[in-house]
């Protein structure tokens, strides 16, 4: 497979610093604040060190400077469900540079919900471990054009023993695949696992609905409340959803993450939004695409459902962005997802795309449209320009001082 050339190890942060000027509209990634007053950014050897005005920042001496043109800064958004198997390749579509695509579609990072697509995927558990940690290694020593891919999600099966949880923390490993694509589907097995699981620091995600493709089953309500995982993997099915009255119960009935995703049922992800919204719980709602899926490589699909969302589901577009950012990045613990000093520089510079009927890029989402990628930068490097995959931006930002 040939990698692209700008692939990386992790680490490799930007030496110096970086200004980013004349920012139209800052997004902070944060539900409470989703509007930064500011038009001025810098950061440090890849972390945010200044968010304000240009008065305010010492951009005289930054080694490297974007001109945002007026654009819109917000930062890297999050897939917080993908099914990576090894570097950019997947086997499911057969297909090379999907996450360079996603890049281009604005997601900096990703979480792999389980590497399922693995072709002889073991099941047996020496087999299981050793290939989720396999994973987690290539993924922190790959990162494709820079793309951090939080990967070695194992897929639980019978007869995995406390032991085996704490091995593979020892190990690296800090997610479970989804719960459900294995042997454990009964509520009270996996609610035993995903306990040892988050007694050892590993975070969990089940699979929600109706199988996904032959070979799997169906996780209905009772079971993904008892078996309590983190996250709500799909709650809007990926891709057949639960019955209405269920979604609405497990967004009552706990408190775990709310992930919708591309890949699932459109009209429960509204249900499972609206129903968040009632609750005053939006921070619960995440954003996944699921790809890459039966229904392909979703370069776009956080886009999307953040279009989507905003669009059929009456929120403003500055909160729908909350959604793949600061939501995710809270619920899964990253430095990323959010515009505040010392978190990782890594943002997506979007205009409103050319013709969009939108009086702004915030307008053109809430109509639905898509908006254009200019620029990504991840660890304060730029990573990408014009977007390959978006709709041309009116305004594309400029490095003006490389
Ligand atoms: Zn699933």
């Amino acid at each position: 497979m040939a990698a692209p050339a700008s692939s990386e190890k992790p680490g490799t942060l930007a030496p110096g610093t970086l200004a980013i000027v004349n920012v139209g509209l800052m997004l902070s990634g944060d539900l409470g604040k989703p509007i930064l007053g500011a038009d001025t950014l810098l950061a440090k050897d890849g972390r945010i060190t200044a968010i304000g005005t240009r008065a305010d920042c010492d951009v005289d001496s930054a080694d490297k400077v974007v001109d945002a043109k007026g654009v819109t800064l917000c930062p890297g958004l999050i897939d917080s469900h993908v099914h990576p198997v090894a570097g950019d390749w997947t086997p499911r579509q057969s297909q090379l540079n999907w996450i360079d695509s996603s890049l281009h579609g604005g997601v900096t990072t990703m979480i792999s919900a389980g590497e399922v697509h693995m072709p002889g995927r073991p099941k047996d558990i020496v087999g299981l471990k050793a290939m989720a940690i396999t994973a987690q290694r290539c993924f922190a020593n790959f990162r494709p054009n820079g793309v951090k891919v939080h990967a070695g999600a194992p897929v639980i099966e019978q007869g995995m023993e406390e032991h085996d949880f704490k091995d593979l923390a020892e190990a690296g490993v800090t997610l479970l695949g989804e719960v459900g694509l294995g042997s454990v589907k009964a509520g009270d097995e996996a609610k035993k696992m995903v306990a040892w699981a988050r007694k050892y620091g590993i975070q969990s995600t089940i699979h929600t609905g109706g199988p996904s493709i032959p070979g799997s089953g169906l996780i209905d309500k009772d079971v993904v409340l008892e078996a309590d995982a983190d996250i709500i993997g799909h709650i809007n099915g990926g891709h057949t959803a639960l019955p209405d009255d269920q979604i609405v119960c497990l967004c009552s009935q706990c408190e775990r993450g709310i992930e919708i995703v591309h890949n699932g049922n459109e009209r429960s992800a509204l249900l499972a939004l609206r129903t968040a919204s009632e609750l005053k719980q939006l921070e619960r709602v995440i954003l996944g695409t699921d790809g890459p899926a039966g229904s392909g490589v979703q370069p776009l699909g956080i886009l999307r459902m953040v279009a989507m969302l905003s669009s059929l589901g009456d929120v403003p577009a500055e909160i729908a962005f909350c959604f793949a950012t600061g939501n995710t990045a809270r619920m899964r613990d990253l430095d990323c997802g959010l515009i505040e000093v010392g978190r990782s520089a890594d943002f997506v510079l979007l205009d409103k795309a050319q013709h969009s009927a939108g009086k702004d890029i915030l307008h053109s989402v809430q109509l639905g449209d898509l908006p254009g990628v200019g620029m990504t930068i991840i660890d304060g490097i730029p990573r990408t320009q014009r977007s390959r995959n978006t709709p041309p931006a009116t305004t594309l930002p400029e490095m003006v001082r490389a």
